[in-house]
């Protein structure tokens, strides 16, 4: 079962992954999660992607393309994975086309989780994230157990200085406008399947695991 999931910030991405990949016994493959674990252990990978991600751009494709091909080659990907947050641009699509090729293996699904621009403005300023592993919540649609603290790790949640109304309005049409070319590769090629993200996250998941029950895993 090979896998890319797209979705704007807020349309609840991160969630309907790690229930994907839990059922369905696949890597969870963030390119975003790679870079933030090599920086943390201040790898080359992690200098050279420092710098990049500080100042809100993307990471150069013949980095991002290389880390990527790394990660596919390796054993635990035979039976499947989940792409998350690559392909972010047309060229990368392309370059992971060639990967694909080049293994034998090609995407059964890009699942597109969409979501309204208004409903995402009223998602995102909710949002907290743990200061310690990123996990992501919402005080309405998704709280954690226990006020202020993450389920999986125990640590303390916050939100971002920049999940205000101009922030995001602005961070999601940049969002939108990088986005659209892809959708547009992915649905040229028959491989675009969109879910409706403005249901609940369980519903979401059943519209997902629908989806992905009528593949042969
Ligand atoms: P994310 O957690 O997916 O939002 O990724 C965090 C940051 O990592 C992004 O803002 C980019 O700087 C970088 N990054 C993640 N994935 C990619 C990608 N596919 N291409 C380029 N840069 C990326």
């Amino acid at each position: 079962m090979n896998l890319v999931l797209m979705g704007l910030p807020g349309a609840g991405k991160g969630t309907q992954a790690e229930r994907i990949v839990e059922k369905y016994d696949i890597p969870h493959i963030s390119t975003g999660d790679m870079f933030r674990a090599a920086m943390k252990e201040e790898t080359e990978l992690g200098l050279q992607a420092k710098s990049f991600i500080d100042k809100g751009e993307l990471v150069p494709d013949e980095v991002t393309i290389g880390i990527v091909r790394e990660r596919l080659g390796k054993n635990d990907c035979q039976k499947g994975f989940l792409l998350d947050g690559f392909p972010r641009t047309v060229a990368q699509a392309e370059a992971l086309e060639a990967i694909l090729a080049d293994l034998n293996k090609q995407i059964d699904y890009v699942i597109n989780i969409q979501v309204d621009k208004d409903i995402l403005m009223e998602r995102l300023t909710g949002r907290r994230i743990c200061k310690q592993c990123g996990a992501t919540y919402h005080l309405v649609f998704n709280p954690p157990a226990e006020e202020g603290k993450c389920d999986r790790c125990g640590g303390e949640l916050y939100q971002r200085a920049d999940d205000n109304a101009e922030t995001v309005s602005n961070r999601l049409e940049v969002n939108l406008k990088q986005t659209q070319p892809l959708l547009d590769f992915y649905s040229d090629k028959g491989y675009l399947k969109n879910i409706n993200g403005q249901q609940d996250i369980d519903q979401v998941f059943v519209d997902v695991d629908q989806l992905l029950g009528g593949l042969n895993a």
